[in-house]
């Protein structure tokens, strides 16, 4: 931690106090964390950057020990760019109502940053993300670059966790941001689309942190350039394609699922229907491939024994399949939006596609038959088609 208290008063590492100081502080016994209120000391050696670290490891509800460099130096780091940009921010203000300690506070926005460069479960975020909330105080989740790598053009591997902290933008595309404290530079990246667990599509805009010049840069967005968008499409039509040629070695569960519908009814997972494995808004809710549950969602239109339906239908044997943990969600506490939204959305393209027809907010008319291609020469001209279409 960089903050404790010194005769009750906060004193920080983050300043011009010198080692000798520290240790003459040490040394009258009033370094305290402002926590737990028992004695801390302070870590001023060269390998890491300065901290203080409690006295003994007794229970303390606000600090984690064994922060690492690379975090403490990003905290620091991030401290000094607000700094910089005239915002002023408290380093690890402790929310006692909530017992959460974000490492930069703004009071006069309400306004949480958390520089996160260890793995948190989707669940620990959602609990954090609605401490806050029910204190109404924003949050934002900045990620150690350490994170992320770059793949290629527009092509990103991330951890997987991480995506549950993107929010969406004005234009309802999904962004992250990330931060190196090496390089005091940004990465901001937008117009995130998942490809699979931890490969994402992304524009990744890099910025040293003295051209970001106010905290609305976490949610800036940028004009999409044409080779961006083109990107997006070639990338996505290469997945589809590593869908078709790799599913008869994949055993995950959903794919085996599949696998055994599709047999029973004649049709190989391989061969699945081009106008599935659709980025449709917000399919990225289901975390299972899209073109396996959109695949499964025209195989149950197709099955049904009357040409008008109700999304209801479609929900509950989803959800079954979500209980038997056939299909995965992907929890993401900062939208309104859920799986729901990503069938409702699926659906709307088939409407728009004239395989349904739709009768009333939530009842469907079966107009066409889906088409399965006959060979994979087939399925990747049609591919290709939907490409350009979706
Ligand atoms: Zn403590």
């Amino acid at each position: 931690m960089l903050v404790a208290l010194f005769n009750d008063q906060f004193v920080d590492m983050v300043g011009e106090t010198s080692k000798e100081e520290w240790y003459l502080k040490n040394k009258s016994g009033l370094l305290r964390c402002p926590v737990c209120h028992n004695k801390v000391i302070p870590k001023c050696g060269t390998k890491k950057t300065w901290h203080f670290a409690h006295h003994s490891f007794e229970e303390c509800d606000g600090y984690h020990e064994g922060e690492t460099h690379y975090h403490l130096l990003g905290k620091k780091g991030l401290y000094k760019w607000l700094t910089y940009i005239n915002e002023k921010s408290i380093l690890e203000y402790y929310l006692r109502d909530i017992q959460q300690r974000p490492d930069l506070f703004l009071q006069k926005q309400q306004h949480a940053i958390e520089f996160q460069c260890a793995t948190v479960t989707p669940d620990d975020l959602r609990k954090r993300i609605t401490g806050y909330q029910s204190q109404n105080i924003d949050s934002d989740w900045i990620f150690g670059m350490k994170r992320i790598k770059q793949k290629g053009p527009d092509l990103y591997y991330i951890q997987s966790s991480d995506l549950s902290a993107a929010k969406k933008d004005s234009d309802g595309h999904l962004y992250l941001n990330y931060y190196c404290p090496l390089k005091e530079q940004f990465l901001l990246l937008r117009n995130i689309i998942p490809l699979s667990q931890k490969k994402v599509v992304a524009h990744g805009y890099a910025f040293s942190t003295k051209k970001c010049c106010d905290v609305q840069w976490l949610s800036r967005t940028f004009k999409n350039s044409k080779t961006h968008n083109v990107n997006h499409k070639v990338l996505w039509k290469k997945q589809k394609n590593t869908w078709r040629t790799t599913a008869f070695k994949n055993t995950s569960p959903a794919v085996m699922y599949m696998k055994k519908v599709l047999y029973f009814n004649h049709h190989s997972l391989t061969l699945f229907p081009s106008i599935a494995g659709i980025p449709t808004p917000d399919f990225y809710h289901i975390e299972t491939s899209p073109y396996l549950w959109q695949t499964y969602i025209l195989f149950l239109i197709e099955k049904l024994p009357i040409s008008l339906f109700s999304e209801n239908v479609i929900e509950k044997e989803f959800q079954r399949l979500l209980h038997k943990r056939i299909l995965q969600t992907r929890d993401f506490p900062y939208m309104k939006e859920s799986w729901r939204d990503a069938i409702k959305n699926y659906l709307s393209f088939l409407v728009n596609h004239q395989l349904l027809d739709k009768v009333s907010e939530r009842t469907y008319r079966k107009l066409q038959h889906v088409h399965y291609p006959k060979t994979l020469d087939e399925a990747l001209r049609l591919d290709e088609i939907f490409s350009e279409k979706s």
